[in-house]
C-alpha cells in the first residue's frame, strides 16, 4: 500500500507568496506600456507582478492609483478629441 506523506501537503500551503513577487524584489519590475494616454502620458504595467505605473504631470512615474487613472482617463478623451479635430483638419484641407 502505498502511503503518501502528510508534509508534501503541508509545504505546498505554507510556500504561499508568489515568487515573480520576489524576483521584482530583487531584479526589479519589468514594466512595459499598456496604455498610451497622449503622446506624453503612459501606463506602465509590471510583466511579473501586474504593478502599474503612469506619467504624472511633473512628467515622473508615480504609482497608478484610482485617482490618476481617473485624471488618464480624462487626459484620454481631450487628447482622441483633439485628435480627431486634427485629422478632420487636415483631410478637409486636402480636399480642396
Ligand atoms: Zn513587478
Amino acid at each position: 500500500m502505498l502511503v503518501i506523506p502528510n508534509f508534501i501537503d503541508m509545504k505546498k500551503s505554507t510556500s504561499n507568496q508568489s515568487p515573480l513577487k520576489i524576483y521584482c524584489d530583487i531584479f526589479g519590475h519589468k514594466y512595459e506600456v499598456s496604455k498610451k494616454v497622449t503622446s506624453h502620458v503612459k501606463e506602465y504595467t509590471c510583466k511579473c507582478c501586474k504593478k502599474q505605473l503612469t506619467t504624472n504631470s511633473n512628467g515622473n512615474l508615480t504609482e497608478l492609483t484610482p485617482k490618476f487613472k481617473e485624471i488618464n482617463t480624462a487626459l484620454e478623451q481631450i487628447y482622441t478629441r483633439r485628435m480627431m479635430r486634427l485629422k478632420q483638419k487636415t483631410l478637409s484641407s486636402s480636399i480642396y
